[in-house]
């Protein structure tokens, strides 16, 4: 959902073992081809309860914002705010503060719910509940902190172009967005989690030589103890300039034998060196802006209609920002299928550059077996489920493509060959 991506925040110990990835290998053969697994029935019931559970969270968030709205609340909220905040921006400051902290303490039952009862249920997470209240009370601060340096943007731009606010805001949260998406990893993650140097200097001194491969120069590697929180395993390469900075789970670092991790570490590099970051940037941007455009063309009849009973008459007012909520996930939802397509396309091409770099087709297959043995995913899920779901191809289907995809083989020309430093 789009209000994700805005106030997108970082959720997140066991003893570090002897790492799969650093244990000598036998020798694969590259060019078997790998089965994908039938999901077990585990995987079958964490997928449909997940399925329902997402529906329900859909409803459960309208709901919860309907409620605020239809009874008043939400013009209660900002009398309050006025009261205690005086100035305009302190208004503003204050009703998100206190909006953020009802709805969040409202939610409380259902996060705890999915994020530990149920990871816990399913044998996917290793967290203890100290460690969760920490993440959430965390996340919590982290959602005002943003919330208190983007809400001014659009409600000031809503007094002064009531017409035109939806473009402009569009265009003045661009510098948040690169902000926002250079800092996460490197500025929020760590206030969830330890990032320590690679303790494998061997393994390391692999990854970078791949790195300068892929042509990524005066990088670093992380070691983070994701192990605290999740049995899932990730890695990603993130920053600019000299924040660049590769970091892998102490998870994927166990899990995974060294060739496995080298596609993973391929694949996340061709993201980076593919200049996704950019792409996705343009994507948030023009999904914040045809979402506020959708939001100013049917906000004013629902003001008109229901003005009274909300409290409020203009936009520009603070108490409408659930409606403003309600109208942007209602629009998000109708093209999520379009971003998820798009995300899904830079996810592939990341799999070919992985490929091309490391020409390592088996060991990228069984990468992928154990991230859908580790994630309880269905390799091939509905239709609907891929449109509306899944950011990245379905695993049964980059399985097929790492057994399809080897141009080298043939003495075909690589996509991305003229990339590669040799
Ligand atoms: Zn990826």
């Amino acid at each position: 959902m789009l209000l994700a991506i805005v106030f997108a925040t970082v959720v997140g110990s066991t003893p570090v073992q002897a790492s799969a990835a650093s244990e000598p290998t036998a020798a694969v053969d590259e060019t078997a081809p790998v089965e994908v697994p039938a999901p077990t029935e585990k995987a079958l019931q964490y997928h449909r309860s997940g399925n329902v559970l997402w529906v329900v969270d859909i409803v459960w968030s309208l709901a919860m914002l309907i409620v605020i709205l239809a009874t008043g609340f939400s013009a209660t909220l900002r009398n309050w705010s006025q009261r205690i905040g005086r100035r305009w921006f302190f208004t503003l400051v204050t009703y998100f503060v206190l909006f953020n902290l009802i709805t969040s303490i409202v939610d409380l039952p259902r996060a705890y719910y999915e994020e530990f009862v149920r990871q816990h249920a399913y044998g996917l997470s290793n967290q203890t509940l100290a460690k969760w209240w920490s993440d959430t009370l965390k996340s919590f601060g982290v959602s005002c902190i943003v919330g208190v340096l983007l809400l001014w943007v659009p409600y000031l731009l809503l007094r002064k172009s009531p017409r035109r606010w939806w473009l402009y805001t569009g265009l003045a949260l661009v510098p948040f967005i690169i902000v926002g998406t250079l800092v996460a990893p490197i500025w929020i993650a760590p206030l969830f989690n330890t990032f320590g140097p690679m303790k494998d200097t061997a393994l390391e001194a692999r990854i970078l030589a791949l790195a300068d491969r892929a042509g990524i120069e005066n990088t670093r590697v992380f070691e983070v103890d994701k192990s605290v929180d999740t049995k899932t395993v990730n890695a990603y390469v993130a920053g600019l300039f000299n924040t660049k900075r590769i970091v892998l789970w102490d998870t994927i670092i166990r899990r995974m034998s060294q060739p496995e991790l080298m596609f993973v570490m391929g694949h996340e590099m061709g993201h980076y060196v593919l200049g996704h970051m950019w792409y996705l940037v343009g994507l948030q941007t023009l999904l914040i802006m045809s979402s506020l455009y959708a939001a100013y063309r049917t906000a004013g009849a629902a003001i008109a209609r229901w003005g009274a009973r909300f409290g409020f008459t203009t936009l520009a007012d603070v108490a409408s920002l659930p409606l403003i909520l309600i109208l942007i996930n209602a629009f998000s939802l109708i093209v999520q299928p379009l971003a998820l397509g798009f995300t899904r396309y830079t996810e592939h091409e990341a799999d070919r550059f992985g490929l091309e770099i490391t020409q390592t087709n088996h060991s990228a297959g069984t990468a992928f077996v154990k991230l859908q043995e580790d994630a309880l995913a269905v390799p091939r899920p509905s239709l609907l489920f891929k449109l509306w779901r899944e950011s990245h191809p379905p695993l049964g289907e980059r399985i097929d493509f790492t057994n399809e995809y080897h141009p080298w083989r043939d003495g075909q020309p690589l996509v991305y060959g003229d990339r590669f430093k040799r």
